[in-house]
């Protein structure tokens, strides 16, 4: 299903909103003056590479109670939320959210769209006035810019986030769960391999030892949960399955998610897929594959391996993301073959 109507809002469907596109660096990239760097091409500018993944929730699941947005009021003398977990219910007025305008989702067009920060319409899109009691939406990796990205995309919830890997593009934004947190009041479970679980606990000692903080800090409240390669995981009536992939030498987590006959897989930071990964790939609506750039990279494919690839899996449709500077959107996107797109920041993807 194609879609650009409000139904996006509150999705029938399995949808997938790219919150990045972007290489660890970002583009454009500091003190870069290259063409796409410099480009007016709103898809040429990418954050750092993310996608929520939103499916209606099942209706005999019981509804949260929703505690929005506790914002300080101009005369609370109180000090802002850090060191206060206690600070997060006054009286003020929430934020709002509901009359925001309809969506933008055009999985297929190739018309140019300004990326979600530089358009109030596509800011105010996507996730959008989502109903946290009909839609559930899991974040896979949280990057430098998940603030950034979940304002732009008018995120307030989060039923869970999924790691693939421990890289600083795709953790180092992890702090800002806790604003989830402090909006849903509730803990946020994290699913991620036993090596990116551990790792997190080293780079976040104050997150994950809160024991040993000086003071008592407004830290993210996160529930690990352990997976395996090959693993599946049933929540909120979707089949999430764990996919083993090597990112160079490293192995690191794709993600299928199977939800009412449709499948959509995420599979970025990917320079090899291992055999036994092909059979979880089958019968895709939707990839998103890693193609970073043209030449040859260690870690990550490049377009043409990422087309050789998306020959392989044969989906319905790819979506190409982790893209560097090197890559031109409109020159490229004209030359992929049918049902091949590159994706950009803010784009909707309806299985
Ligand atoms: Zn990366
Ligand atoms: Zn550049
Ligand atoms: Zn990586």
């Amino acid at each position: 299903m194609l879609g650009g109507s409000a139904a996006t809002i509150l999705p029938m469907s399995l949808e997938l909103v790219f919150l990045g596109t972007g290489t660890s660096a970002g583009v454009p990239m500091i003190g870069c003056d290259c063409p796409v760097c410099t480009s007016d091409d709103p898809r040429d500018r990418r954050s750092r590479p993310s996608v929520l993944i939103r499916y209606p929730r099942p209706r005999k699941s019981n509804p949260r109670p929703r505690k929005l947005n506790p914002c300080p009021r101009k005369d609370d003398a109180r000090p802002p939320e850090v060191d206060t977990p206690t600070a997060r219910g006054t009286s003020s007025p929430p934020m709002a959210m509901s009359g925001l305008p309809t969506p933008i989702s055009d999985p297929q067009s190739l018309t140019p769209k300004p990326a979600p920060w530089d358009d109030p319409q596509v800011a105010a899109g996507g996730a959008a006035g989502a109903d946290e009691e009909r839609v559930c939406q899991f974040l896979i990796d949280t990057t430098p810019e998940l603030r950034v990205q979940a304002i732009a995309r008018r995120m307030n919830y989060v039923d869970g986030v999924f790691f693939t890997h421990a890289h600083a593009d795709h953790v180092t934004g992890l702090d800002d769960l806790r604003r989830f947190n402090a909006v849903m009041d509730k803990a946020i479970p994290i699913y991620a391999d036993r090596a990116t679980l551990d790792r997190l606990a080293q780079m976040f000692t104050y997150i994950f030892e809160p024991g040993r903080n000086v003071n008592p800090t407004f830290i993210p409240n996160l529930i690990p949960h352990a997976l395996e390669a090959g693993q599946e995981v049933e929540l909120e009536g979707a089949k999430w399955t764990a996919l083993s992939l090597r990112h160079g030498r490293l192995p690191v987590l794709g993600f299928r998610v199977d939800f009412a006959g449709q499948a959509v897989a995420y599979c970025t930071d990917v320079s090899s897929i291992p055999p036994e990964t092909y059979p979880l790939l089958e019968n895709l609506d939707v990839l998103v594959i890693d193609a970073l750039r043209y030449r040859h990279h260690p870690t990550h494919l490049t377009v043409e391996q990422a087309l050789h690839e998306v020959d392989q899996i044969k989906p319905k449709r790819a979506y190409f993301t982790h893209i560097a500077h090197d890559i031109c959107h409109a020159e490229l996107q004209e030359k992929l073959p049918a049902g091949v797109f590159l994706g950009y920041d803010g784009l909707n993807v309806i299985c």
